[in-house]
């Protein structure tokens, strides 16, 4: 059963678009259409009165509606596996360095973005411990077996940086906290310092200062679309979702006074219809406040809805990720770039000899987050393939080496060096 009308694939045979960017006017989501009654609110796994035993493996289907938060979490399949509570390897890494964790409720987030894999149009198809973020699985896991795991020995844990993930729905603000205690009580936030990924719409500024005094280090807001217009129609109105802009940003502003500079951020996905100048304009205005962008490059989630849309074309993708890194970590202004008539970069704004090293340092391609120990350009949060498929990868969650940086210039329509 599904509650999503299929629609034309405007893709090649790879997903990708045949443009060399994705316009606003070809990026229109379908309409979310009714949820059955006795699908609403989680109330099939309501039905029943099932205990939760240990790792909950998504299409495990036992249907535990008292698996929820705080004893419940989420984690991103790249952290189960590096935390040991599940098998796997990983396309060309060891491990991650973020502990991703998302609150998680039998009735599952009531929001309804466009683009999310969890949104609440979904229940329609798929129980909410089965439903994947966008890309990859979320085991739930019991909290405190996770902080026992990294309370043996935080000194020498895999993980550079914890963070929570909140969605929408009533009871994540109270949650929130109580997983962030749970943790700093155990684990000294000096040595694996937290973020959180809030939902403003449900939240007031002494909620953001809470988590500031129960031990957070950074604050980000996951904004998502990068222009008021891709927001209401991808998170808004457009798709019967509550969330508002100018909520978005009150908390953003609220973060930046409690949390302080390189203390906040906001996550931007790019190629849901902005264009490159107006992105980019955004990561300017985050920096200008003192604060970080976090990319992801668009991907069309089977069962979202926008699954019918193309994925962001590569060279938007990069042009934006080398921009952004350019702005955010070596001080260069998007006014100092250029933009053609349909505000794709066509200049950078450095000397030619100066953006050559950067694109052969790599980094600019890894993927953007909150930092850890290696350096501040360096996300602890490299989330493996959350964003594309390790056939064709946005985010690079490693370092890239002399082949990928070949493919990379050539998807910039940058000439290889000549060693
Ligand atoms: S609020 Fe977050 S989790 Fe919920 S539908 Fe939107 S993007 Fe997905």
């Amino acid at each position: 059963m599904s509650c999503v009308e299929p629609k034309a694939n405007l893709t090649n045979a790879d997903g990708q678009s045949d443009q060399d960017h994705n316009p606003f006017d070809s990026m229109q989501p379908r309409v979310p259409l009714k949820t059955p009654v006795d699908r609403k609110n989680g109330r099939h796994v309501k039905a029943n009165d099932i205990l939760p035993k240990g790792v909950y493996l998504p299409n495990n289907n036992y249907m535990a509606p008292h698996m929820k938060s705080p004893e419940y979490v989420q984690l991103s399949t790249a952290a189960a596996i590096t935390l040991g509570v599940m098998g796997g390897r990983m396309h060309r890494c060891g491990c991650t360095r973020c502990l991703n964790l998302l609150l998680t409720y039998p009735e599952g987030c009531r929001a309804n973005c466009a683009y999310c894999g969890l949104a609440r149009h979904r229940e329609a198809d798929r129980d909410y411990a089965d439903r994947n973020f966008i890309r990859v699985d979320w085991p739930a896991v019991p909290m405190a077996e996770i902080v026992d795991i990294v309370a043996s020995d935080p000194k020498e844990s895999p993980f550079h940086r914890m963070c929570i993930s909140m969605i929408t729905h009533p009871q994540s603000d109270a949650d929130t906290f109580t997983v962030l205690r749970q943790w700093t009580d155990r684990i000294d936030p000096e040595a694996i310092p937290v973020s959180i990924l809030s939902n403003p719409t449900t939240m007031t500024r002494d909620d953001v200062q809470k988590t500031r005094d129960l031990g957070a280090d950074i604050f980000t807001v996951a904004l998502d679309a990068a222009t008021p217009a891709v927001f209401d129609r991808t998170r808004g109105k457009g798709v019967q979702s509550p969330h508002k802009w100018s909520k978005y940003w009150e908390i953003l502003q609220d973060a930046k006074d409690i949390f302080g500079r390189q203390k906040f951020g906001a996550h931007i996905i790019v190629g849901m219809g902005e264009t490159e100048y107006e992105v980019l304009q955004l990561v300017q205005e985050l920096v200008d406040l003192g604060g970080h962008s976090h990319m992801f490059c668009f991907f069309p989630e089977q069962g979202s809805l926008m699954d019918h849309l193309p994925a962001t074309p590569r060279d938007q993708w990069r042009r934006v990720q080398l921009a952004r890194y350019l702005i955010d970590y070596r001080g260069v202004r998007v006014d100092q770039m250029r933009f053609d008539d349909q505000g794709r970069v066509s200049g950078y704004g450095i000397p030619d000899a100066e953006l050559a090293g950067v694109i052969d340092e790599g980094i600019a391609f890894r993927t953007s987050g909150c930092p850890g120990k290696f350096q501040d350009d360096i996300s602890a949060c490299d989330r493996p393939y959350g964003d594309s498929p390790p056939s064709d990868i946005a985010s690079y969650p490693f370092q890239p080496v002399k082949k990928d940086l070949k493919l990379i210039r050539r998807q910039l329509d940058i000439p290889i060096r000549q060693e």
